[in-house]
C-alpha cells in the first residue's frame, strides 16, 4: 500500500528516548524546555511565548479561551477545515461563520474573509491549505485593521513562510500539530506560541491546571515553606507536553528541513509528469517569496470521476484522499450557508501520497495509474453522459 501521509521515525529517535529514559524524568521538564527553546528558534520568535503541548487541538481549544470568547462572538474561519477548528469556537457559545476558499488553492483569500467579517467578529482563524501560506499576509494585515484577533491553525504548514516570515506567526496565536500525520511527528503533540507576553503567560497557567508555579515539574522546586501547597489562580486544564515526547520532537525538528526537501521534489515531479493532461487540473504554483511545506499535493479531477478515480486508486493499493470536508454542511454548527467556491473544491479535488518515505517507483506508479483511472472514467463518463446507449 502506498500510503497518503506516513511518519519517519528511527534510530535517533529512540537513541533519544533512550536517553530519557536513563534520567528518569519523563514529565515536563529539561528536554520540554530545550525543544521550546528550538520550536521557538526555527520560528524566529521569543522563547517566552511557545509552549510544547499534547497536541494541536488543546491548543486551539486553549486559544479560543485566551481570546475570550463568548456567545456574543462571531469567528470567521474557512468552511474548507478541521473539525477541531469549529469545535474550540462553539465550546465558547461563540458563532463560527464560515467563509468560502479560492476553489484551487482553497485558501481563503482576504475578500473571502472580508465578506464574512460582522460587527459581531471578534476572531478570524485560518489555516494554510497543504502547507501553502495562501494569502495571509493580506489576512492579518486585515484583522488588525478591524481589530479582530488572527489565530493560525499552522498544522499543516511547519515549514512554511512568506517573504522570511513563518506561518503561524502572523497572528496572534499560532498551533502547531506534531500527531502521526503530520511532516514531524511526536506521535501525539503539538506547539502554541502567544504573542503578547501576559497572554502567554495566561497560556502557561491554562495548561497546566490554572497554577501560577510549576514548582512541581521544575525540577528545582523553590524550597519555601509547605512547597506542596498550590498556587491555582484560575480554572486551567492538563494540556502540557512531556520529556519523551519532546526529546522525539527535538530530534524530528532537526531532520524537518530534509523531509521538506524531499517532499518539494516529489510535488515537482507530480507537476512535470502531470502537466498538460487533460481533465487534471494541478495545485497553482507557490508565488514569488511564497514557500510551502508540502504537506499535501492535490489534483482536481471532473466531479463526475473524482471519487471513482479514489477508488480505482486504492484497488491498485494507492491510498488518496480529500482535506477537509466543509463544515458549513454540518448541522451541529448552525450555519448553512451557501459557498460555491467551498462546494466545487470539496467535489474535484483529491490528495495524492506525499511523503518523505515515498521512492522515485512510488510516485511513478502513483502517475500511472492516476493517469489509467482518469482515463477510463473520463471516457466512460462521456459515454454515459452522451446518451448512453452502447
Ligand atoms: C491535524 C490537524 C489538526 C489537529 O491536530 P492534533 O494534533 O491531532 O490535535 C488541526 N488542524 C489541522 C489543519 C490539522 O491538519
Amino acid at each position: 500500500m502506498i500510503n497518503v501521509f506516513q511518519p519517519s521515525l528511527g534510530e535517533e529517535e529512540l537513541e533519544a528516548i533512550r536517553e530519557v529514559f536513563s534520567r528518569n524524568w519523563l514529565g515536563y521538564g529539561p528536554r520540554t524546555q530545550t525543544f521550546e527553546t528550538e520550536f521557538a528558534a526555527h520560528l524566529k520568535v521569543d522563547r517566552e511565548g511557545v509552549l510544547f503541548i499534547n497536541s494541536c487541538t488543546s491548543g486551539l481549544f486553549m486559544a479560543m479561551e485566551l481570546l475570550e470568547l463568548g456567545p456574543a462572538d462571531d469567528v470567521v474561519l474557512p468552511s474548507v477545515n478541521f473539525v477541531a477548528n469549529a469545535n474550540a469556537v462553539a465550546v465558547t457559545g461563540a458563532q463560527p461563520v464560515f467563509c468560502d476558499v479560492d476553489p484551487h488553492t482553497l485558501n481563503p483569500t482576504v475578500a473571502d474573509v472580508e465578506r464574512a467579517l460582522t460587527p459581531r467578529t471578534k476572531a478570524v482563524v485560518v489555516l494554510h491549505y497543504g502547507g501553502h501560506p495562501g494569502e495571509i499576509a493580506g489576512i492579518a494585515a486585515l484583522c488588525r485593521d478591524r481589530g479582530v484577533a488572527l489565530v493560525e491553525d499552522a498544522a499543516c504548514s511547519i515549514a512554511s513562510s512568506v517573504d522570511g516570515t513563518m506561518c503561524g506567526t502572523f497572528g496572534d496565536i499560532g498551533v502547531w500539530s506534531l500527531d502521526a500525520r503530520k511532516i514531524i511527528t511526536t506521535g501525539d503533540g503539538g506547539v502554541i506560541r502567544v504573542r503578547d507576553p501576559e497572554l502567554a503567560r495566561r497560556a502557561h497557567r491554562l495548561a497546566y491546571h490554572g497554577m501560577v508555579d510549576r514548582s512541581s515539574f521544575t525540577a528545582m522546586a523553590d524550597m519555601r515553606r509547605r512547597w506542596w501547597e498550590l498556587a491555582v489562580q484560575e480554572i486551567g486544564r492538563r494540556t502540557i507536553g512531556n520529556d519523551i515526547t519532546a526529546a522525539i520532537g527535538s530530534v524530528q525538528l532537526r531532520r524537518l528541513d530534509g523531509f521538506v526537501a524531499r517532499r518539494r521534489a516529489i510535488a515537482g515531479t507530480y507537476d512535470r509528469m502531470l502537466a498538460g493532461v487533460e481533465g487534471i487540473r494541478l495545485p497553482p504554483p507557490l508565488p514569488a517569496g511564497h514557500v510551502g511545506s508540502h504537506y499535501f499535493y492535490w489534483v482536481q479531477l471532473d466531479a463526475a470521476i473524482r471519487d471513482q478515480v479514489a477508488e480505482d486508486l486504492l484497488e491498485r493499493g494507492i491510498y488518496t484522499t480529500f482535506r477537509y470536508p466543509p463544515l458549513h454542511r454540518t448541522p451541529l454548527y448552525r450555519a448553512d450557508r451557501h459557498l460555491p467556491h467551498t462546494d466545487e473544491a470539496a467535489e474535484t479535488t483529491l490528495l495524492l501520497p506525499v511523503h518523505q518515505g515515498l521512492t522515485d517507483e512510488d510516485v511513478e506508479t502513483v502517475v500511472g495509474e492516476l493517469l489509467k483511472a482518469v482515463e477510463n472514467r473520463s471516457g466512460r463518463a462521456a459515454a454515459n453522459g452522451g446518451g448512453g446507449t452502447r
